[in-house]
């Protein structure tokens, strides 16, 4: 059974219209839980003990717990959250320019195996419930004492293979009743497929879509991306046009710029064909390296200027990012794995 924090206003309705309890209790329980972030029942104490205990008993304790959280010189802060069976993920607080970005896991592992980034090392583990999902943006809200503006699904996992749990966990957070998120203010970041894309699309949710491509030829990704089940750069591309297209949201492409890999001038160039003058963004980002790969670089800072020049003189609109959060292994890709390679025999 799936906890109290993946339930909806009309699930507890029905509950507790079930359990004879007054009809007002469901939205005061769903007002605690998903607005004011309470996910232990016992701490709703606007509710009788009796009907804590009882949500307690039904539900279950909540589906994480946070075991350390670490806060970078930066203001970048991580969270390491324990789920019931002692899988460990964790979500990433990033303050910048008078914004709060949440980014969030979707799985515990991931199946993609991105050569660049850690949560893919060991494969996929196991999917996150909906609770799971939705108690880290909750619970990283009660710290932050507001709601954050943003979240990213840019955490541990491939958000789009994990498909009903992360589109629940979204319908949630922009409950009105809820945290009442703008759709516009969470990004859901996928390595592929073009199905799942369109599956998404196709919803009313109408969330930014990211797309982590990484290379322009199809070489060169099925080289940096080896578990990407829709390989092809040009159906990305495609794909990422068509959502725009279908929702009005604004598509990003995700290109980590890794040295000799996938950062030359003819790359850019590559990158601007296959975008043929559509208006989709692409997001730079410099490698940030990885303790399991020591032998891939990020390029020059002049480098990855050049590549982004490359881009603009094209006509392309794209953001050189810069990392954040380095000193506590909170930037991009590191996320959970650095203690796992610690505890690994
Ligand atoms: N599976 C999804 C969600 C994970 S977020 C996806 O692939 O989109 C993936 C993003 O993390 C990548 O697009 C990239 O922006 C970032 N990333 C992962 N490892 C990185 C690394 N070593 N250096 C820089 N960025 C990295």
């Amino acid at each position: 059974m799936t906890g109290l924090a993946a339930q909806t206003l009309d699930d507890l309705t029905a509950l507790f219209a079930e359990w004879g309890e007054k009809r007002f209790r469901a939205a005061q329980v769903f007002t605690a839980v998903q607005q004011k972030a309470i996910v232990d029942p016992l701490a709703i104490t606007t509710l009788p003990m009796a009907l804590r205990e009882r949500l307690l008993e039904h539900f279950g304790p909540p589906a994480t717990k946070v075991v350390e959280v670490e806060k970078s010189d930066d203001g970048t802060t991580k969270y390491l959250f324990e789920l019931h069976d002692g899988k460990r993920v964790e979500s990433v607080l990033i303050p910048e320019d008078g914004r709060n970005t949440v980014c969030v896991s979707s799985q515990v592992g991931c199946p993609i195996r991105c050569v660049f980034c850690a949560s893919g090392v060991k494969g996929l583990i196991r999917n996150l419930d909906t609770a799971e999902i939705v108690e880290q943006l909750l619970r990283v809200t009660r710290d932050l004492g507001q709601r954050p503006s943003n979240v990213v699904m840019m955490g541990m996992g491939e958000p789009l293979l994990n498909f009903g749990p992360v589109t629940d966990a979204i319908r949630l957070w922009i409950d009105e009743k809820g945290l009442h998120f703008s759709p516009r203010r969470i990004t859901v970041s996928t390595a592929g497929t073009v199905a799942k894309i369109k599956q998404l699309g196709e919803t009313n949710l109408r969330v930014q879509l990211a797309i982590s491509l990484h290379a322009a030829t199809d070489e060169t990704r099925a080289a940096l991306v080896p578990g990407s089940p829709d390989g092809r750069v040009q159906q990305l591309v495609d794909a990422a046009a068509w959502y725009t297209r279908r929702t009005g949201r604004e598509s990003t492409l995700e290109y980590v710029l890794i040295q000799g890999e996938n950062d030359r001038l003819v790359h850019a160039d590559a990158l601007v064909d296959a975008i043929d003058g559509r208006p989709i963004h692409v997001n730079l980002i410099p490698l940030n390296p990885v303790r399991h790969r020591p032998d891939l670089k990020p390029p020059s800072g002049m480098a990855s200027v050049a590549f982004a020049d490359r881009l603009r003189g094209q006509g392309v609109s794209c953001t050189l990012r810069t990392q954040r959060g380095e000193d506590i292994n909170a930037a991009c890709g590191q996320l959970a794995l650095e203690r796992s390679l610690a505890e690994a025999p």
